[in-house]
C-alpha cells in the first residue's frame, strides 16, 4: 500500500493551523496524538442522532448505539488479535485499565511477601498502581534495571522469578527510552514459571502490529487516544480464563446479574468490568480510528515513521552538542535528548514559540531520568502526519536555541 502523507495530513484538521504565525509542527505525539476526521465526525453524529445509554433501552436508539458498541469492541479484538470479543474490556485508557487490573489481581492472588516484577523503564502508570497494591499487601515490588543503551537486563529478570512471584508487568515500547521490548521472550520466560505477564501497549499499538495472542501475554492494555482516537478511552485486554478468575474492580449499574441487600452476582465477561454508564461514543470513536489506522496501512506507517526516526536521529547526532538517551536495536518512532549546557524547559519555551510542540520535563518515568541523573530532557514524538522537513524545522529551532543561550 502506497503512502500519501499528503492525503493523511489532509485528514488532520488541527494541522492545518498556524501557531505564532508558524505552521503547527506538532511533536507531542507520544503524549497524545490528534483526531482525523472520520473520528472527529463519527463523535459529532453520535451525539446529534444516536446518543442513548447502551445495553438499557429496548428503543430504537439505544439498539442502535448498543450494536455501534459491540461492533467497536469487536473491531479492537481484531486489531489486536484476541481470541474473542469479550477479552476486551472498553475502560478510560492505559491508567485505568492497570490501576483496574492491580485492585483485582490483588484482591484475588497477591498475599503478604508475593512479589510483582516491572522494568526500571516504566511509566508512572505501570508502577505506581503495582506499588500501591503492594503497599496494601505487605507485598515486593522488585524492578529488573535496563543499560546505558535503553536495553532490559532479560538475564536479571531469570534471577529474579520464583514462587512468590504474582505478575510481571512490562512496556511494550518505552515512552522516554524507545526501546521496544522483547515482550514475546518475556512471556515465554514468566510462562515457565507460571507468572502472568501484563504488556503496556500504550506507545507500541499506534506503531507496531500486536497480536496477543501470538505474544500469549495475559493481559494488554492501551489507551485511545495516543492512537488517534477520543481522550477517555482505552482498553484492557485479558484472557478469558484470567477475567474469570479475578473480580470486578468497580461495583455499579450493568456489571451485575442479581443484586439483594444479602448477595450480588457479577454480569459475564465484559460487562462484569465496565462497570456504568460507559464512554461509548468515546469508544465507538476509538474503533473507528483504529480502521482509519488500518485503512491507512499499519506497515507503510511504520516504514514511513522509522525513516522519521532515523532522519531525526541523525540529524540530532550531526549536531555535536546533543545526547540521545536510548540507543536500542529496536525503536519506536521517538527521541529524546539533551541539548548540552541547555534547560530542557528554556528549549522547549523558545521551539514552542516557533510552532514546534515538544516535549519536555521527565514524561512520567522519574526513575529513567534517575537512572541517567538528568532532571529531565526533551522529547520529540512522531506519528503518521509528520515530515522530513518538520524534523528539519526543529534542528534549525535546536541551532537558534544554542546561539541563544
Ligand atoms: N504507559 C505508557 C508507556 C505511556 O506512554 C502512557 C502515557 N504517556 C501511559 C502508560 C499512560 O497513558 P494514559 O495517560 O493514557 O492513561
Amino acid at each position: 500500500m502506497s503512502f500519501d502523507i499528503k492525503k493523511v495530513r489532509d485528514d488532520f484538521p488541527i494541522l492545518q493551523q498556524r501557531v505564532y504565525g508558524k505552521p503547527l509542527i506538532y511533536f507531542d505525539n507520544g503524549a497524545t496524538t490528534q483526531k482525523p476526521l472520520p473520528v472527529i465526525e463519527i463523535v459529532n453524529t453520535l451525539h446529534r442522532q444516536s446518543n442513548s445509554s447502551i445495553h438499557r433501552g429496548i428503543h430504537y436508539l439505544g439498539e442502535q448505539v448498543t450494536e455501534a458498541y459491540e461492533n467497536a469492541r469487536k473491531t479492537i479484538q481484531k486489531f489486536i488479535h484476541a481470541a474473542q470479543p469479550h477479552e476486551i474490556i472498553f475502560s478510560a485508557g492505559t491508567t485505568a485499565s492497570i490501576n483496574g487490573l492491580a485492585f483485582s489481581l490483588g484482591e484475588r492472588f497477591v498475599r503478604e511477601g508475593d512479589e510483582i516484577i516491572i522494568t526500571e523503564m516504566e511509566h508512572h502508570s505501570n508502577i505506581v498502581p503495582w506499588q500501591m497494591l503492594c503497599g496494601r499487601k505487605n507485598a515486593r515490588l522488585k524492578v529488573v534495571p535496563f543499560d546505558d543503551n535503553g536495553v532490559l537486563q532479560l538475564e536479571k529478570l531469570e534471577t529474579m522469578m520464583n514462587r512468590k512471584t504474582r505478575l510481571i508487568a512490562v512496556m511494550h515500547a518505552s515512552n522516554t527510552l524507545a526501546t521496544i521490548n522483547p515482550v514475546k521472550d518475556i512471556v515465554s520466560l514468566a510462562h515457565r514459571h507460571d507468572i502472568p505477564v501484563l504488556v503496556d501497549g500504550a506507545q507500541s499499538v499506534p506503531h507496531i502490529p500486536v497480536d496477543v495472542q501470538d505474544m500469549d501475554c495475559d493481559f494488554f492494555v492501551f489507551s485511545g487516544h495516543k492512537v488517534y482516537g477520543p481522550t477517555g478511552t482505552g482498553v484492557l485486554y485479558g484472557k478469558e480464563k484470567w477475567l474469570d478468575m479475578i473480580p470486578p474492580f468497580q461495583g455499579g449499574g450493568e456489571m451485575v446479574d442479581s443484586v439483594t441487600f444479602e448477595k450480588t452476582t457479577y454480569n459475564q465477561l465484559p460487562y462484569k468490568f465496565e462497570a456504568g454508564t460507559t464512554n461509548y461514543i468515546g469508544a465507538i470513536g476509538m474503533a473507528k480510528a483504529i480502521e482509519y489506522l488500518l485503512s491507512t496501512g499499519l506497515r507503510s506507517i511504520a516504514v514511513h515513521e522509522q525513516n522519521l526516526l532515523h532522519y531525526a536521529v541523525n540529524k540530532l547526532d550531526e549536531l555535536g552538542y546533543i545526547t540521545i538517551y536510548g540507543r536500542a536495536p529496536l525503536k519506536t518512532s521517538l527521541v529524546t535528548f539533551s541539548i548540552s549546557h541547555i534547560h530542557p524547559y528554556d528549549a522547549g519555551m523558545v521551539l514552542d514559540k516557533m510552532g514546534i510542540a515538544i516535549r519536555t520535563g521527565t514524561h512520567c518515568a522519574q526513575p529513567v531520568m534517575q537512572h541517567y541523573g538528568i532532571e529531565g530532557n526533551i522529547r520529540a514524538s512522531f506519528a503518521m502526519y509528520n515530515t522530513l522537513d518538520e524534523i528539519d524545522s526543529m534542528i534549525e529551532g535546536i541551532k537558534k536555541v544554542k546561539l541563544m543561550f
